[in-house]
């Protein structure tokens, strides 16, 4: 048994450092101890991003920001009014870790390296004497009179506890004993994948879309956030179907719809949509109509009034059941208005999820309800806190992942401060 500690943090990940550290810089004084399971600390920081850690997004609009997430949105537009994106681009600043924005506005460290995140962090720890010990995987954590244990290699005593233990579900169900709601975990940013043959040699194409899922009868589901008209964005073909900002947007904004589907669904695309536009299947028939008088001895292969790809274009020719040769003058109505659809609501089948090599996240974890976010603090017990991936809340790809870790890391130790 060791001697009482100020603060145990449980997880030496980005939350936990963050926290540790902002508790620190304000209060020297306080003892702070850092519980990690693996041999070191900030593993996801260090793969993050590429290895270059995206660690926020420049959007300057809080509305539009909180938008990024699917859970969470409404608790942490008060959250960032505290701690934002702006904040956490002059904490870095102010702590020798030069940033630069890209031209879609993901935040990366100047040196391109998520060790200058990692080396900053513990170089600060190490200033302020926090103390981390690692291989202490927690077993389990209870609070009497006043103080908590916790339980790993060996057994800590503290004043407050913090969690920052990302989606660990031993300590989901620590917390869960402790009376804390869990929601269940499901993932979140992946990919879709097709058997359709469509997809074959269309690999590498990209092009901006809209996307929509579809229930069983063909209409379309409703999606809070979603656009009714879909969601509009890059997509990717890949070797195994669908991928791409749009396609990842989408996996997580509909986690859970798609989970209790068991990630069997109809999706459709609008081709033809584009930031400023997007053609109705009635307009695109305009246009066809127009093109069918215009360029009447044109093969339908050779002619594309929208600018697709062409392997792309005799693609969506072929599955609108009219052959890539056949000239626009012998297009009968029919053809013209399966064409029509085909360009902008073809539906594919999706037989399951597939990875997404750079980022993956979880939906799920701590039930919203149960947090007071002005500090981060459980509402059932008044010195313990729960920060990052550990709650029901998550990001889409961009930075705002991160960006959850360092608001809800400093609130805690404001939080912790005021006591
Ligand atoms: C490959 C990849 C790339 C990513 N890239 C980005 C990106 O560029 N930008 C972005 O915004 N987000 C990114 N993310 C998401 C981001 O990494 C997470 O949202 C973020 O790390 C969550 O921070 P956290 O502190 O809550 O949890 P974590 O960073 O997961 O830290 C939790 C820590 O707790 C420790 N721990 C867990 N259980 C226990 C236990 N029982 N006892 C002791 N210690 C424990 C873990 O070992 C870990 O060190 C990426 C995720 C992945 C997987």
């Amino acid at each position: 048994m060791k001697d009482i500690t100020d603060i145990i943090i449980i997880g030496a990940g980005a939350c936990g450092l963050f926290t540790a550290i902002n508790i620190a810089e304000r209060h020297p004084d306080k003892r702070i101890l850092i519980l990690e399971k693996s041999k070191e600390a900030l593993g996801k920081v260090r793969i993050s991003g590429g290895g270059r850690c995206n660690l926020t997004n420049a959007e300057p609009n809080p509305r539009e920001f909180v938008k990024n997430y699917p859970r969470g949105h409404r608790e942490l537009l008060g959250v960032f009014s505290r701690f934002s994106n702006k904040d956490t681009i002059e904490w870095f600043e102010s702590h020798k870790v030069p940033l630069k924005q890209e031209a879609d506005g993901r935040i990366f460290p100047q040196s391109n390296s998520s060790q200058t995140v990692i080396d900053c962090f513990l170089s600060l720890a190490k200033k302020y004497g926090i103390e981390i010990l690692y291989r202490q995987n927690i077993q389990s954590f209870s609070y009497e009179q006043d103080l908590w244990m916790v339980q790993a290699v060996d057994t800590f005593l503290g004043r407050h506890l913090v969690i920052a233990t990302g989606s660990n579900p031993k300590i989901w169900q620590q917390l869960a004993i402790l009376g804390h709601t869990i929601v269940p975990p499901v993932p979140s940013l992946f990919t879709f994948a097709t058997k359709d043959s469509f997809i074959e040699e269309l690999a590498g194409v990209s092009k901006q879309v809209s996307i929509k899922l579809l229930e069983s009868q063909g209409t379309p589901l409703k999606v809070p956030l979603i656009d009714k008209q879909g969601l509009l964005g890059a997509l990717l073909i890949t070797h195994w179907g669908f991928s791409g900002p749009a396609v990842l947007k989408l996996s997580a904004f509909t986690a859970r719809i798609l989970a209790e589907l068991e990630y069997k669904f109809a999706l459709q695309i609008n081709w033809l949509a584009e930031a400023d536009e997007q053609l109705t299947t009635q307009d695109t028939l305009t246009i066809l109509q127009e093109e069918k008088q215009k360029h009447p001895r044109k093969e339908l292969q050779n002619h594309c009034p929208f600018g697709l790809a062409k392997k792309l274009w005799i693609k969506l020719v072929e599955r609108a059941g009219v052959l890539p040769h056949q000239l626009w003058a012998a297009l009968n109505k029919g053809q013209l208005h399966a064409l029509a659809k085909e360009l902008t609501a073809s539906t594919f089948s999706i037989e399951d999820k597939a990875p997404f090599k750079e980022e993956f996240v979880t939906a799920g974890g701590v039930s919203l309800k149960e947090i007071d976010f002005k500090s981060f603090r459980s509402k059932r017990y008044s010195t313990l806190y729960i920060g990052g991936e550990a709650l029901d809340i998550d990001a889409v790809t961009g930075g705002y992942n991160f960006q959850n870790a360092w608001s809800s890391g400093y609130l805690i130790a404001e939080g912790v401060i005021s006591e």
